[in-house]
């Protein structure tokens, strides 16, 4: 029996961490602090297996040479990325099984926010970094907007039922400039009730999921009539490809 639990760090970082309740093993994913990630092994006595890492920004590998002083365990991430801690770089397609864990997790290439950032997956879990957020996606740092679409497209290519675990609490903000591209998505309206609870009460609006993010994410809707409307009206341009909507929605987002 596996959990999945978040850590808050920072301002709205989640370090999310998988704990084999049979074993009191655990693993951590991107933990760009060290203290919150050794508070919470000591407080529930486990033990940490493994770390993956999506993306090389300090928000997400800060703490791992903190965490690696007391804990000798293998690091997983991105092969395109240079960074020093990981023992086990990964390529596209990979396939990452980890000593006495009855899972497996598929990587995948996502390009976008980052280079050589990587998803990763084990059914019904996506460890999506900051490549898609509930209702938003990562900023594009590095790569271009056709790459970070058809990451984007690889997520959607998931089962509809994969929950989505990304690492940033950004999703009411998210919600808000969504309402602008998609103003009468009334599911869209629902889930910000639905969030809005759930932080007056200082819980995670995470994991979403797949379905919900085809509903009402708009950076996974550029083929919508009414988005693609909006986003023309507002760069007052006419665009004739999905990924030129993505483009336009994505630098808007970037001002709002
Ligand atoms: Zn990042
Ligand atoms: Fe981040």
């Amino acid at each position: 029996m596996i959990d999945v639990i978040p850590i808050p760090a920072f301002k709205d970082n989640y370090i999310w961490v998988l704990i084999n309740k049979t074993t009191n093993q655990c693993i951590g994913v991107d933990p760009g602090d060290a203290t919150p990630l050794l508070d919470f092994l000591a407080q529930h006595q486990l033990t940490l297996s493994a770390i993956f890492i999506t993306h090389h920004h300090p928000d997400h590998i800060g703490g791992i040479a903190t965490i690696l002083k007391d804990h000798q365990v293998p690091v997983y991430g991105p092969r395109k990325e240079n960074i020093s801690f990981c023992t086990h770089p990964l390529i596209e397609n990979d396939m990452v099984s980890i000593q006495s864990w009855p899972v497996e997790f598929l990587i995948k290439e996502v390009p976008g926010h980052t280079l050589g950032h990587i998803f990763f997956y084990s059914k019904p879990w996506l460890f999506c970094g900051d490549t898609l957020f509930s209702i938003g996606c990562g900023r594009l740092f590095e790569g271009s907007p056709e790459q970070m679409y058809s990451s984007l497209k690889k997520i959607t290519e998931l089962p509809d039922e994969t929950q989505i675990y990304c690492t940033h609490e950004y999703t009411l903000n998210n919600i808000k400039f969504a309402q602008k591209v998609d103003p009468n998505n009334e599911n869209l309206n629902q889930y910000q009730h639905h969030c809005q609870i759930l932080r007056a009460k200082n819980l995670p609006t995470l994991p979403s999921n797949l379905a919900l993010e085809k509903a009402c994410n708009p950076f996974l809707r550029c083929t919508n009539a009414l988005i693609k409307k909006t986003v023309e009206d507002y760069c007052h341009q006419k665009f004739d490809t999905s990924v030129q909507i993505f483009a336009a929605l994505r630098a808007w987002k970037d001002k709002f």
